[in-house]
Parts: C-alpha cells; sequence; structure tokens
C-alpha cells in the first residue's frame, strides 16, 4: 500500500483535479491518498479568522461570500452530472453555513482551527464526489478518526497506526482511501492541525503508520531542487536525497516539504518521492537512507529568525553556564536552532519569538543580552559536506560581499549554516548558487 499526497495547488483547480484521478487510477496498488485545500483556501480562511479576531464581522462576511463564490465556480467546471453537483452543493451549503454561523459566536482559538479545518474538508468530499460521478470505487477516511496529536503538539503515532489500522480492516475490499492532509485532533478531542503546510507531514505519518511502499508527495515542482526556485533564477532537481538531508533542507527553509515532514518516513524507513502533477513523468527526488553522491546538494533559507547573544565575565571557566542559559528556552519552550560560543559569549537563534521578553528578562540574570531580529538562517547542504574538500574556502569567497553574523560547522556532517540579516537573503542565496553550484 501506498501513500499519494496532493497539494493545494494539484487539487487547486477543476482540471488538476482530474489529473489527480487519473494518477491515482494509474496502478492497482492500493493507496491512501491525502489532499490539502485547494491553493488559497488556506490563506482565505487565516484571513477570516483574523477579521473575527479583531471584531470586523463585515470583512470576514465579505471573505466567507467570496470563497463561497470560488467554491460554486469550481463544481461547475469539476463535475458534469447533475446528481453530483446536487451532492457537491450540498457539501459547499454545509461548510459555508458552518462558517456563516461562527460569525455569531465569539471568537476563540478553538474556533480559529475549525475554521482553518474548512479547507481539507472541502477539497476531500468534492474529490469524492468526482471520482463517484466517474465511477471510481474509493472510501473517505476522515482524518479526524485516526490522527491524533498530544498536549505538546506532537503526532501519536502509535495510535495513528492503531486507529488506522482498525478503518483499513473494516474497509478491505477498498482500494483507494482519501484522507484529508493537515487536520488532526489535539489532546482536549478539538479539531487541530498540524501547522501551516502540515499536509505533507500527515502523508508522511500515515506512511509511516501504515508502513506504506513509499509516500509520494506530488506538487507543482519536479522535485526538490539545489536553490529556492522562488528567488533564484537557474535552479535544478535533485534526483536523490538522504533523509538526514532532505530534513536539513526542510527544516531550513525549502518549502517543498513541511520542516518535521522526513523523520516519520525515516524512523519507519519509506522512501519519499516527490512529484510534478504538472509533469508526471518526471523523475522527481528520490529520500531514502542512501544520499547517492557526497558533496554540496543545495542550499535553502529561513527567515523570522532572532539571534540572542548573552555576554558574560562569569562565563569563564564557569561549568553548568549553558545548562543555566538551556533551561530557559527549554522553560519556554523554544528550540534553538543554531548556537556558537567564545569564552565570554553564547550566542544562539530562534525562530519562535512568542515568549522572547520573557527569556531575555530571565537571560539577564547571567549578563548582558543583545537582541537582534530580522535575521535569516541559511543552511548548505550535502552527504559529508563538512569533509568535502575546500567548501569553506569555495562558500566564503562566493559570499565575501555579505556580513555572516553566525556560523554553524561540524554540528551535523550534512549541514554548514550561516545567519545573516534577512536582508542579504535573496542575495546570498544567489551568490551561492554562482559559487557552489556554477548556475548563473
Ligand atoms: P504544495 O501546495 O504542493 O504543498 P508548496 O507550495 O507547499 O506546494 O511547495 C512547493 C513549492 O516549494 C514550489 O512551488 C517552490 O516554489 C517551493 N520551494 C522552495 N524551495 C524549494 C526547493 N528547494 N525545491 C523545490 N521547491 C521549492
Ligand atoms: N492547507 C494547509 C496549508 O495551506 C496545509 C497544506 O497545504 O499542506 O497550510
Ligand atoms: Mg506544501
Amino acid at each position: 500500500m501506498k501513500v499519494m499526497k496532493f497539494g493545494g495547488t494539484s487539487v487547486g483547480k477543476p482540471h488538476r483535479m482530474h489529473e489527480v484521478a487519473k494518477l491515482v487510477t494509474k496502478d492497482e496498488e492500493s493507496k491512501i491518498v491525502v489532499l490539502s485545500a485547494l491553493s488559497g483556501t488556506t490563506n482565505a480562511l487565516v484571513e477570516i479568522s483574523a477579521s473575527l479576531a479583531r471584531g470586523d464581522r463585515s470583512a470576514a462576511k465579505e471573505q466567507i461570500d467570496a470563497l463561497d463564490l470560488h467554491y460554486q465556480q469550481f463544481i461547475q467546471e469539476l463535475l458534469s452530472d447533475k446528481t453530483a453537483l446536487t451532492k457537491a452543493k450540498a457539501v459547499i451549503a454545509e461548510h459555508f453555513e458552518f462558517l456563516t454561523i461562527i460569525l455569531k459566536i465569539s471568537f476563540s482559538e478553538a474556533l480559529n482551527k475549525d475554521i482553518l479545518a474548512q479547507g481539507e474538508l472541502l477539497s476531500t468530499k468534492l474529490f469524492c464526489i468526482y471520482l463517484e460521478e466517474k465511477k471510481i470505487d474509493h472510501i473517505l477516511l476522515p482524518a479526524l478518526d485516526f490522527m491524533t496529536i498530544d498536549g505538546y503538539d506532537e503526532p501519536q503515532i502509535g495510535a495513528i497506526k492503531v486507529k488506522l489500522a482498525q478503518l483499513l480492516q473494516r474497509n478491505k475490499d477498498k482500494n483507494i482511501f482519501v484522507t484529508q492532509g493537515y487536520i488532526s485532533r489535539n489532546a482536549k478531542g478539538e479539531v487541530d492541525n498540524l501547522k501551516r503546510g502540515g499536509s505533507d507531514y500527515s502523508a508522511s505519518l500515515i506512511a509511516a503508520a501504515i508502513n506504506a511502499s513509499v509516500c509520494e508527495i506530488w506538487t507543482d515542482i519536479d522535485g526538490m531542487h539545489n536553490n529556492d526556485p522562488r528567488i533564484v533564477k537557474k535552479t535544478v532537481p535533485i534526483e536523490q536525497l538522504s533523509f538526514e538531508e532532505a530534513a536539513e533542507l526542510a527544516y531550513f527553509g525549502a518549502k517543498i516539504l513541511h520542516p518535521a515532514s522526513i523523520w516519520p518516513a525515516q524512523y519507519f524507513n519509506v522512501p519519499v518521492r516527490l512529484l510534478n502533477t504538472l509533469f508526471p513523468e518526471a523523475k522527481g527526488t528520490l529520500i531514502t537512507e542512501k544520499a547517492g553522491s557526497v558533496g554540496v546538494k543545495a542550499v535553502a533559507a529561513k527567515d523570522g529568525i532572532t539571534a540572542i547573544k548573552i555576554k558574560s565575565s562569569r562565563m569563564l571557566l564557569a561549568y553548568g553556564f549553558l545548562r543555566k542559559v538551556f533551561e530557559v528556552f527549554e522553560k519556554y519552550r523554544t528550540s534553538i536552532d543554531m548556537i556558537t560560543t567564545s569564552e565570554v559569549a553564547v550566542s544562539v537563534t530562534i525562530d519562535n519569538d512568542i515568549y522572547l521578553g520573557e527569556i531575555t528578562r530571565e537571560l539577564e540574570v547571567f549578563g548582558t543580552v543583545e537582541i537582534d531580529t530580522n535575521q535569516a538562517i541559511v543552511s548548505i547542504v550535502g552527504n559529508e559536506i563538512t569533509e568535502t574538500k575546500d567548501i569553506m574556502e569555495k562558500l566564503f569567497e562566493s559570499i565575501s560581499s555579505i556580513p555572516v553574523r553566525m556560523v554553524s560547522y561540524g554540528g551535523s556532517r550534512h549541514n554548514i549554516s550561516l545567519l545573516i540579516a534577512r536582508s542579504y537573503k535573496e542575495e546570498t542565496l544567489q551568490l551561492l548558487n554562482v559559487g557552489l553550484f556554477g548556475l548563473d
């Protein structure tokens, strides 16, 4: 059994959804088809929520109506059968009625999660109606029946495995199972989600839970590229990556994969394939435990980074100092991405600054604290990259015009990370494209 995940652009237009139906019926292998919301929907739902949060009901109403209209038009092109259209209209009415009702109730975080879930609920139901119209046998497995996260927002892989096995057992005669990406149920039993871009994570968790033959991530590009195609003009796809390399790239900003989406597949050794719905014949990228080759494979950048420097003369020869510093971050459940130390100072970076005020106050007990916001981490990733000859020389030669704030080398053999001001991100990625890959 395999997993096939289709992202927002892959289901975002009626004819794209038709293509998805073709792709899932191409072979006989049984499969769980994980769908994202139609492209633009989750962003629209975020905006609706934001309008409600600030009490602007008329803006929310307008946004809901615009989205409703989008879906009305979508089904006209998706379906041709009258019965199917009636069913689809009923589905849309049900979900937009819910959105209209929430205009009248007071906003809460739980309600926000309910709103955000509507996109995947809609896309999967509409896709199933299309499959039915085409007489393609299938069944919808509601993700809210098996995808659970604990009190720390961590997926409960053991429970997911058991629940999913039961659901599959109950529907043994089926070959195509359709489910929602992104959405989950939390420890309180409420509707929740796996954070933006989380459908990749859903797919990988499902693939791990059922020990899938492969986890296919279908998107709008032919695999992981060597650099960010949104920023750099000339980028090329990478044929093969190891789980470690892919995980580093996903974590450090390659948007094609959700930051946490590799570990479940890696842990249960399920190969991941990144494929292009717009060009299904393209090789894409295969991610397994093997790296394929040694050396630099790709660069990625993650912004929204804050650097924190703690300077303390007391640090000199003081064992236990770092533990105390780390305990502050642990207390506020804020993870550290990069760290560098000197005899009198330690610098760390974080990407979640919700508790920055509290953290700063507690760190000030140890010494002087300096904060730099608006930073970016640029990661250079490749198998055994730190052992690659002349890599540092080449790297710093190519970006000699960029002021580098921190360097992390040797933390893993597959990654070298640099911290720069956010404003240099585009230029740095472009310079690295020339310097490391010879692509202009
Ligand atoms: P989906 O909706 O299918 O989940 P996403 O928009 O989340 O698609 O991810 C695909 C996009 O990721 C691509 O269109 C591309 O612009 C972007 N991207 C960023 N970095 C990379 C990279 N290194 N390789 C490929 N795509 C990347
Ligand atoms: N629809 C969700 C989002 O836009 C999840 C996903 O697309 O992966 O973030
Ligand atoms: Mg995505």
